[in-house]
């Protein structure tokens, strides 16, 4: 393809495929359908779990669980089958939720989480990532920019398929392959105000969220960023600005959203 067709695919790819972010309304271009993302979200879920060793704590998988669902209903998307599994891994600070509702949570976040609170920030601001389909707008600039004919041909419906490596990228899912992406700052972004939306319909105090980040960034920042024991960090990047980001969505989240 000559470059010259570049811009008009990616202004016909946009009309053809934009979509709207629930709770922000912020515009994306989606290359990908639901059901497929579902699907691979699935099939992901699966070879990570058969690779992992879950936690046999019942107590701490109970908690897991018992949170994941309070979010999942205020999530209400009768199409997820959500999951929660919780993987025995101390070294490893991270949690994540794949499309159609796949959730889990490392055993070495669990410190920095330390309550049921603590928990609920981080389930709902994963599954706020999935909501707003993070992965699939990454996937499609992905597809968009990398291959861009592959691009057309699935917006011509010619061809379904999503490129191999192209959606383990996009979700981070990347720790097998050796990669691990991080999301982008608007996209930590969007997610933590959406995450606080969910938290605050399940009846958790978003409040909470302020000390969650302020002991993640304790709990890491010794380590440094780059540490193997801060995935967490490495996918979700973090500025000083988040904090107060937070803040000022709380008044507003908690009259409208918080009825404890
Ligand atoms: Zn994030």
């Amino acid at each position: 393809m000559r470059p010259s067709h570049a811009f008009p695919l990616l202004a016909a790819a946009w009309l053809a495929a934009c979509q709207t972010v629930p709770y922000t309304g912020r515009s994306h271009m989606m290359l990908v359908s639901q059901g497929e993302e579902s699907q691979l979200g699935e099939q992901s879920y699966k070879e990570t779990l058969t690779k992992a060793t879950l936690s046999t704590d019942s107590a701490k998988i109970q908690l897991i669980r018992k949170v994941g669902m309070r979010i999942a209903k205020a999530a209400d998307r009768p199409d997820f089958r959500w999951e929660f599994n919780l993987i025995q891994d101390d070294k490893t600070i991270n949690a994540w939720c794949l499309p159609g509702g796949k959730v889990a949570f490392y055993t070495g976040i669990l410190p920095i989480t330390r309550d049921e609170d603590g928990i609920a920030v981080v389930m709902g601001h994963e599954i706020a990532h999935a909501l707003a389909r993070h992965g699939a707008e990454r996937m499609s600039q992905g597809m968009v920019a990398g291959v861009g004919e592959k691009a057309l041909n699935v917006l011509l419906a010619t061809q379904t398929s999503v490129p191999p490596g192209v959606y383990q990228q996009a979700y981070g899912l990347g720790m097998n392959l050796g990669v691990l992406l991080p999301f982008s700052r608007k996209h930590e972004s969007e997610a933590d105000e959406i995450g606080l939306i969910l938290m605050a319909k399940a009846g958790y105090d978003p409040v909470h969220a302020l000390a969650f980040w302020k002991r993640m960034a304790a709990a890491t920042g010794g380590a440094g960023e780059n540490s193997p024991l801060a995935q967490f960090i490495r996918t979700h990047p973090t500025d000083g600005k988040r904090q107060e980001q937070i803040a000022a969505w709380l008044p507003d989240i908690k009259a409208k959203y918080y009825k404890p």
